[in-house]
């Protein structure tokens, strides 16, 4: 296993659409193994592929990272049905240093997605969940949080953005 680069706000990848994952061959394995274990190292509860520079649609996720049974990938997701509201801060990987931001989205979903063996599932989230869900299935359409951030959490964003520039990741 290996830990894999994560990408950063302001490279193209995660801001384009990702493509179907379309045969699920050892390479797509391997993907799915090392993506679990950069997730945890970087103390994430979700992580996109576009976030390890594939645009691919498939993501994993543990919102109880401490038990590792938890985890699961989805491939191909698809939000299914939506309910409620719910109006919390989030923080992505992929844009350190920009902490939590506010961000409304739907209380509940229902996923229908498929796993590593290519069976088709569905996964309902509510709370955590949802928002995980609803969070990666973003990055899959390269939609970041603080493309869905209000004008005033932008702006708190902006000095996080201003850094990455810096650092010439774009
Ligand atoms: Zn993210």
């Amino acid at each position: 296993m290996a830990l894999l680069r994560i990408t950063k706000y302001g490279e193209k990848v995660l801001h384009r659409k990702s493509k179907p994952v379309e045969d699920l061959s050892g390479d797509i394995q391997k993907l799915i193994k090392d993506m679990y274990e950069t997730m945890y190292a970087a103390n994430g509860i979700g992580l996109a592929a576009p976030q390890v520079g594939l645009p691919l649609r498939l993501a994993v996720i543990n919102v109880t990272p401490e038990n590792r049974k938890n985890q699961f990938v989805i491939i191909n997701p698809k939000i299914v049905e939506r309910h409620g509201r719910i109006d919390s801060e989030e923080g992505c990987l992929s844009l350190p240093g920009a902490g939590g931001v506010r961000i409304k989205r739907t209380g509940k979903v229902t996923v229908e997605a498929m796993n590593e063996k290519g069976m088709p599932f569905v996964i309902k989230g509510e709370g955590l969940l949802a928002r995980c869900l609803q969070h990666e299935i973003d990055h899959l359409d390269g939609t970041m949080i603080i493309n869905r951030a209000p004008l005033k959490q932008k702006l708190k964003m902006r000095w996080a953005v201003h850094k990455l520039k810096k650092e010439g990741l774009w």
